[in-house]
This record gives C-alpha cells, sequence and structure tokens, in this order.
C-alpha cells in the first residue's frame, strides 16, 4: 500500500489535544499509519514519500455539518427591496420560487463542482448536503455524487423531501434518497440520508413514511428545525405543540436524526433532543442572514448536545462560520466565558463528524482516516502550544490552509486544487448562475 510521510510544523490532533511543534503524519492508503515527531517518522521512511509541510500546523480537515451546495449559485443575486419580512416570506416570496424552483441538472451540477473546490480550499475534507431542487429531476443525486467522487472529498447528499409541490413529488424525493443511501452504503466516500423539510411543508404521514424510508435502509435522517419563530409559531397553530414534541409524537427522535438549524427551541424541547440523542448542525452566519436568531448553543452544550457547524451555503469560510459561533454567543449572553475556541474546534471538526454520521473523522491518530489539513504556521505574535487553538480559530482565514488531504489523497497543495480544473469549473458555475438568475430553470 502506498506509504505518505507529511512532515509538519506541528501537529494539532484535535481540539482537544496539544499542539506538538516538529511533529507530522505518516499515511498508509486511506489511514494516518503514526503521527509522531518529524526526526522519528524522517528515520522510518525508507519505503515512502515524503511531502515537506514543516512550514504548516496539521490538524484535522473541517467538516461542514450542513450546506446547501446550489446556494452558491445565489450569493449576490439581487432581492427585491425591502426583503421579505420574516422567514417564511423569504421562502416563498424569494427563495423557493427565484432559486430552489428554477434549478436543473446543469445548475446542480455546476454548483456542486464550485462547492467542493470551495471546500477542498478552505480546508473542508467532509460535509452533508441537502438539495432543495424539486424541479431538477430523479438523477440529481447521481448527478451530485459523480462531482464529489472525482474532488476526493466525503459526502453525505441527500434530496429534500417536502409536499410543497404535492405529495407525489414529496414521496418521489423520499424513494430517491433511499434508493441513494442504499446503493452507496455505508463504508464509501460518498453516503446517502433521508431529508425532510419542516413541520410546515409535511404532513404526519409524510413524516411517517420518511422515517420508515431511513429505518427500512439504515440510513441517518436529516431535517431543518425551528430556523426562525415562524415554525414553532405555525406548529402550535396547526397541532397545539412546538416542533420538538410534535415529530416526539410521530416516533421520529433517535440518534441517527440530525436536526439543523435549532434556532428557536424551548429549554424543554433541548433537553428532549438530548434525551432522544437527536444530533445538532449549527448555522451562525445563516441564522443571522434570514432572520432568525441566535441559537440557544451554550444552552444546548448545558444539555449534552454536541452541535456540528454548518455553512448552509452562505458564507462558507470555515473560519468566518467558527469566529460567528465564537462570537454572537458571547454577545447574547454577555459573557465572554461562553464558547471557547476549543469548543467552537470541535465543533468545527469532530462534532461535526458525529453530526454527519462519520465519528472516526475529528481527531488525527493511528488507525483514523487520514484526513487533515495544513495551516500557515507563520504569525506575527507567537504561535504556543498554549495559544494554538485560539490563533487558529480567530486569526486564520481560508487562504492560510495550503494543503488538504482526504483519505490520504492530496487534494490541494501548491495552491492547486489536484483533482479539479479549477478554471473551468468557475466558468460553468457563472454560466449556469447567470442563467439561474435569469430565471432560465425549469419552473413553469
Ligand atoms: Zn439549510
Amino acid at each position: 500500500m502506498d506509504r505518505l510521510t507529511v512532515l509538519g510544523g506541528g501537529v494539532l490532533a484535535s481540539a482537544e489535544a496539544t499542539l506538538r511543534p516538529d511533529w507530522g503524519v505518516e499515511i498508509e492508503g486511506d489511514k494516518i499509519r503514526a503521527v509522531a515527531p518529524n526526526s522519528v517518522l524522517e528515520s522510518q521512511a525508507h519505503s515512502s514519500q515524503i511531502l515537506d509541510a514543516r512550514g504548516l500546523i496539521l490538524c484535522p480537515g473541517f467538516v461542514n455539518a450542513h450546506h446547501h451546495a446550489y446556494g452558491l449559485l445565489s450569493h449576490g443575486i439581487p432581492m427585491s427591496a425591502p426583503a421579505p419580512r420574516g422567514l417564511d416570506r423569504f421562502l416563498s416570496d424569494f427563495w423557493w420560487p427565484r432559486i430552489e424552483d428554477r434549478l436543473d441538472g446543469k445548475m446542480v451540477e455546476a454548483a456542486m463542482a464550485l462547492a467542493c473546490l470551495d471546500m477542498i480550499r478552505s480546508g473542508f475534507t467532509a460535509f452533508c448536503d441537502v438539495l432543495e431542487a424539486p424541479l431538477a429531476g430523479l438523477d440529481s443525486l447521481d448527478v451530485e455524487a459523480a462531482v464529489v467522487e472525482q474532488s476526493g472529498l466525503r459526502g453525505v447528499l441527500c434530496l429534500e423531501a417536502s409536499e410543497r409541490h404535492g405529495v407525489a413529488l414529496g414521496r418521489q424525493a423520499i424513494l430517491q434518497n433511499e434508493r441513494f443511501a442504499r446503493e452507496r452504503g455505508r463504508d464509501g466516500f460518498i453516503r446517502g440520508m433521508q431529508c425532510l423539510h419542516t413541520s410546515f411543508t409535511c404532513s404526519e404521514s409524510f413524516v411517517r413514511a420518511a422515517k420508515e424510508s431511513a429505518t427500512r435502509v439504515g440510513c441517518d435522517l436529516h431535517l431543518h428545525l425551528s430556523e426562525s419563530a415562524y415554525e414553532p409559531d405555525e406548529c402550535r397553530r396547526r397541532y397545539g405543540v412546538n416542533p420538538v414534541f410534535w415529530y416526539d409524537r410521530l416516533g421520529l427522535w433517535d440518534r441517527n436524526v440530525l436536526a439543523s438549524q435549532v434556532v428557536v427551541v424551548t429549554d424543554d424541547e433541548m433537553a428532549r433532543l438530548a434525551e432522544r440523542e437527536v444530533r445538532v448542525a449549527h448555522m451562525p452566519l445563516s441564522n443571522c442572514e434570514v432572520g432568525g436568531g441566535i441559537a440557544p448553543v451554550p444552552r444546548m452544550l448545558e444539555r449534552g448536545l454536541r452541535p456540528g457547524l454548518g455553512t448552509d451555503g452562505y458564507i462558507n469560510d470555515p473560519f468566518d462560520v467558527m469566529r460567528g459561533a465564537f462570537l454572537l454567543h458571547k454577545a447574547a449572553a454577555r459573557d465572554p466565558s461562553v464558547m471557547p475556541a476549543q469548543t467552537v474546534l470541535a465543533m468545527g471538526t469532530a462534532w461535526g463528524a458525529e453530526a454527519i454520521g462519520l465519528p472516526d473523522l475529528g481527531t488525527l491518530a493511528a488507525g483514523r482516516p487520514a484526513d487533515f489539513i495544513g495551516i500557515d504556521a507563520q504569525s506575527d505574535t507567537p504561535l504556543t502550544a498554549e495559544n494554538a487553538t485560539d490563533q487558529l480559530v480567530l486569526f486564520r482565514s481560508r487562504s492560510d490552509v495550503k494543503l488538504t488531504v482526504a483519505g490520504g489523497r492530496v487534494l490541494f497543495r501548491n495552491g492547486e486544487v489536484q483533482t479539479m480544473d479549477e478554471e473551468a469549473t468557475r466558468a460553468a458555475a457563472r454560466r449556469e448562475a447567470t442563467r439561474l438568475w435569469a430565471g432560465g430553470g425549469p419552473r413553469g
């Protein structure tokens, strides 16, 4: 099996670990064989290729626990003035008619390619993507999978199923998720997931059908939960309870469910989610964009929930998202002691990996998947074992990511993505975005 020795400026093996200066990583196949001092690795490296990354700190790759690749095509699209008020109006007056319902296969493909390029350069090695393109065709997941496969990233892919365009189309999305998850299994770089939208676009029988499908195929299930006050308000109006308890009645919750957003929830709802061992993804920046509010993450942590971090297809720099999580909750709680950098880094790596069902990621150790990145170690103030996490989380950005390795394969080095044609990818994205903005997609 191929061996590669990556000599590092240091290794931060996990969010909880201490920086070890002058350490590196040895890879065999798609796994880590050793994490050790460079001197030891060099002395054992006869049959190994050597990659000199001594100017970089090696740490676990970031995990984007909630992404919408198609969202990248919408960046900068002019909105009506004034912007729609409230998340429900944002969706019904803007996002659904102008974006989601206009997407076709070519746009989906171009968006995913751009998203993968962007993630590789940003230091993500794994992600979970929710495609909300109900009219784009039944093979959308396969179109996306071909792109992700070429990129070398690990991807968990699903179509968002809802009854927004009627029961029949919604049920087809459930079946496509089931088919894709079954075909992909649970061992490869690309996996499937069942996925429903919300309690205001899915009926009780539809939620049950999605859950039964996930159970049948043995895959995880994803949903958006209470992204703004609209969903709990509407759920109480329709069903007399908050969404967490409505879903609880339907038997949805267990450790195989990933709830994204989770912004407007009560303490009782958080307690129930924790009790049912539900996984959570947090999107601090997109929550701001849609005026959803600030998710009660410090209270989730107190209850034992371990949220991953996602970009939501909005601002996709992992450092920006981590800084958002680091800062917003301090301001909201008026307490600088909440959300230390270590916690935020855990959310961006190991907890995100747990959230999307890849719990082996997020720690660099022998036998673990060889998914890691190299961040420029140069800094104007000392970078030490004591402050490494703060330096990396608070004072770096994606342009400081110089190396991305997923499953033992080098995806990015020397300023170049190794697995994709960057120019062609960007050109296709610009072309498809222009078509989307002009309203060229499927909506009749
Ligand atoms: Zn989302």
